[in-house]
Parts: C-alpha cells; structure tokens; sequence
C-alpha cells in the first residue's frame, strides 16, 4: 500500500466519508487533544492523591466522555441537525472547562502548564467561529478561571497564596485576551474574505449570463449557440439521430426601420423572439443569430417533424401583431430548413440552411425551403 492510498484510508476511518465534513472533524480532532491533555493531567492527579478525594474519578469519566462525546457527534453525522453543527463552541467552552477541573485538581507546581495552554483554546477557533463567539470564549475563560482560583481558595485553605494565585490569574488572563484579540482579527478576515469570494463568484454567474445572452430579446447569443451545437452534434452522432437547424430572417425588415423607427425595429425582434420561443418544446433551442437572424435548432428531430413544429409558428405569426403601435403592420419571415449528415460538422447543416433561406427569399419570401443532404429524401415543404 503507497503513502497516498495508507492516507486516504485512515482520512476516510477517522474523518469518515462524507468530504464536506472533514474540516470540522478534524478541527474537533485537534480540539480533543486540547482537553485530552487536561484530562492526563486530571488523571495523573488522580492518582498521586492530589484530586479531590471521591470526586477524581468522576472527573475522568467527565473529561474522557466529552472527548468522545464530540468526536462521536461529529463522525456520525448526529450533530447536522444541530443549530452549529460543527459544535465549535460547545467543543471550545468545554475546553475551558477541562482546564478549570484540570486547574483544580492537578499539583500546585503543575498549575502553569494548565494556565499556559488555556488560552491555545482559542487559536483552532479562529478558522469557524465568529469575532463575536470569540469575545464569549474569551469572556468566559476570564470568568471560569476567576471561579476556579476562588474556589481552590475554598477548598484547599491551607495551600492559599493569594499573590502567587491573583498574579498567575492576571498573567493568565493577559494572555487570554492577547490571543482573543489576534483570533478575533483573524476571524474577521476570514468572514470578509469569504463575503469577497461570495459575491466575486455571483459577479462571475451574472458576467457569465450576459456572456452568453443578447440583450435585446434574452435569447441565448451566437457564441452560446455555437457551443450548443458543437455538444449536440456529439450527442447526436452517437445516438445516430438527426438534428434539424433552421435560419429565420425577418422579411423586409429594414423597411420597419425606415418607416417606424429604430426603436420600432427592436419592439419587433423582442415580440418575435418572444412568440417564436412560445411555441419550442423543452429542448428546441433559438439563438439570436445576428441582426434580424434567428438560428432554431431541433435536437433529435427529422427535418420532416421540425416542419410540423415550424408550421405552428408561421400559424402565430400570421395572426399575431409584432408591433401593438401599428396593429396593422404584419411582418413576415422566412426560413431555410436543413440537417447534416452523421460525421458532417453543423457548419455544413448552417451552410445548407443559409441556402434554403436564400431559396426562400428569392421566391417571394414568407415561406418555408428545405434544403436536406442528397441521400436523404427531401420533405414536402
Ligand atoms: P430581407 O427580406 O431580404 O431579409 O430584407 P431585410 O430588410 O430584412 O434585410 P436587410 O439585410 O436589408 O436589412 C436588415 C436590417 O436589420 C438592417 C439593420 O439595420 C436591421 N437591424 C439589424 N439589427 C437590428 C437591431 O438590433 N435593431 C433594429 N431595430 N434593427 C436591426
Ligand atoms: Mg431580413
Ligand atoms: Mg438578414
């Protein structure tokens, strides 16, 4: 077994196998070595007589429960119904909490490896938890070691030295606040930074729709188009199906321009993309192909049922008013039909349908040619 497949297993045994939960477990991985080492010291103390007599071994059977307990929340999956899921700061404050016991219980000469590793609490929390969890933990850090100098006071009366212990406190608590002060900065970094990312990639979706859109009808643009085509011809081709592509040029439409104005122009092509794109099924795709060009293209479809598809269009068209200003004014289009044989590129099928429009146009135009690849039958039109 290699260094990489030994890695992914004991990542896949310990972290589990769901990948978007890894960071968090192996945060409270690194967390539970925190408050395992309070509960060695803990245990240590135990056992050399220096816990509380009858309460040291519920404090290891405290400590130890919590180490598992937040790892078994967490690679089991039970934690996501949670309000934190990740259960950072439950995890951070029981850190504190091991720190306290350990504080208490552990001998007088062992009590500043405690201090000095309480405030490490708050480094892993930097990388989950807000500035403002933060400012708790800290608070409460502060707070909890207050009560476990007072409470040692009670306790063990006859160990009291109340400089030695005030002086540890306040150093301990310079500390603490020190470090909550960088995590705090760091954590609000990591949010802005996040934000940025957050609204960079939104940026990129919208920067991507226009890419790919015309603005003027909302339908999908030459360059789009294109890439559709070059996967539908792929698709096709291995499915031996037939594609069929048409070109649609509005008739006369410079006259609209001339007479009506350019505005006029444009209510046209939005009223004409709209109507046309009422009658598509879910996966017949209109392009703007440029000026008052429109490329359809009928994924799986013969030319012969394109033309069925392509009639009912014509049918909205005849009865519909593409410029409500000018009830009156009908515009009409014409359409060159064509596919391409299996391995030909759609360039040669947009070549024939460029062909077919001319046909179109040069007889008398609003109406529909057909212009097929020579073995195959051409359709009625
Ligand atoms: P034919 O029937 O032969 O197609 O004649 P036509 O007048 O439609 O074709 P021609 O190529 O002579 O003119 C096309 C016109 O379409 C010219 C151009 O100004 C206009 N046009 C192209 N794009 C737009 C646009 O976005 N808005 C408007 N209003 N007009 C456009
Ligand atoms: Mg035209
Ligand atoms: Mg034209």
């Amino acid at each position: 077994m290699n260094r990489a497949s030994l890695k992914h297993r004991l990542t896949a045994l310990f972290l589990g196998p769901d990948t978007s939960r890894h960071k968090a477990i192996g945060l409270t991985l690194v967390v539970s070595l925190l408050y395992l080492f309070h509960t060695c010291l803990t245990i240590v103390a135990v056992h050399s007589d220096h816990a509380w007599p009858g309460l040291g071994h519920w404090l290891e059977a405290c400590l130890l429960f919590g180490a598992v307990f937040f790892y078994g929340m967490l690679r089991s999956g039970l934690s996501r119904h949670l309000r934190d899921p990740d259960m950072f700061l439950a995890q951070l404050l029981y850190c504190i909490f091991a720190a306290c016991i350990a504080y208490l219980t552990v001998d007088i000469r062992l009590r500043g490896v405690v201090l000095a590793v309480l405030p490490v609490v708050l480094l892993p929390g930097q990388f989950t938890l807000t500035p403002r969890a933060l400012r708790l933990v800290s608070h409460v850090s502060v707070s909890a070691l207050a009560l476990a100098v007072t409470l040692d006071w009670l306790i063990h009366p006859q160990q009291m030295d109340v400089v030695a212990d005030m002086a540890q406190w306040a150093f301990a608590c310079v500390i603490i606040v020190a470090s909550s002060w960088v995590a705090q900065r760091v954590s609000e970094l990591r949010l802005k930074l996040t934000s940025e990312r957050e609204s960079l990639s939104s940026v990129l979706d919208e920067v991507q729709v226009i890419a790919a859109h015309d603005p003027l009808t909302g339908l999908i643009n030459r360059r789009r188009m294109q890439e559709l085509l070059h996967n539908e011809w792929i698709r096709k081709d291995r499915l031996r199906q037939t594609t069929t592509l048409v070109m649609l040029d509005l008739d006369h439409f410079k006259r609209i321009n001339d007479e009506y104005g350019h505005h006029a122009g444009d209510e046209v092509l939005r009223n004409f993309a709209e109507l046309a794109s009422q009658t598509l099924r879910q996966f017949d795709v209109l392009a703007r192909w440029g000026g008052e060009e429109f490329l359809l293209m009928y994924p799986g479809t013969k030319p012969e049922q394109a033309l069925i598809a392509l009639e009912r269009m014509y049918q909205r068209l005849r009865a519909a008013s593409l410029l409500p200003t000018y009830p009156d004014v009908r515009i009409t289009c014409s359409a060159g039909v064509s596919c391409a044989l299996p391995g030909e590129p759609y360039e040669q099928a947009i070549e024939r349908a460029d062909q077919a429009l001319y046909r179109a146009k040069t007889s008398g135009r609003d109406r529909i040619e057909v212009l097929v690849p020579t073995c195959l039958p051409n359709p009625v039109t």
